[in-house]
């Protein structure tokens, strides 16, 4: 098995050409006083793997810190929301469940009734009316 196979040799002159040129540019702008723009480059392509980092690891903490793990009140499916998250709907039932002191709690979402009330047919006021009898003869 030989080596010297011409299109490896290809890639690393290419290679090799391109670190030399990148040493002479960096030579070249330190000699003109450009070695600061160097460096702040350095330092960026330095800094830029360092901030994904930090920003995984936050990140990950914020989730880990307002993460909230549950049964659902209602039909016992265990699931995940978030702290922030002011309703959450249980992807098993569909009830709407909202998060207190980090467990889940029923909520009656607000508005149900007024949505109610909008849709006032003479059928639902015949069974009030019925209604009110009842409770009269009740008492
Ligand atoms: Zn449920």
């Amino acid at each position: 098995m030989k080596s010297n196979d011409p299109n490896i040799t290809q890639l690393q002159f290419s290679g090799l050409s391109f670190w030399l040129t990148l040493l002479l540019v960096v030579f070249f702008l330190s000699a003109v006083g450009l070695g600061w723009l160097v460096k702040s480059i350095v330092i960026l392509f330095a800094l830029i793997p360092l901030i994904g980092l930090v920003a995984l690891f936050g990140v990950q903490w914020w989730i880990g810190r307002s993460l909230v793990r549950d049964r659902c009140p209602v039909c016992g499916f265990e699931m995940a929301g978030l702290q922030q998250q002011e309703l959450i709907q249980c992807p098993n039932c569909g009830e709407t469940l909202k998060i207190e002191d980090g467990r889940f709690q029923r909520s009656a979402p607000p508005g149900t009734i007024d949505v109610q009330a909008i849709d006032v047919s003479s059928k639902a006021l015949g069974e009030s009316q019925s209604t009110a009898n009842y409770d009269d003869r009740a008492n």
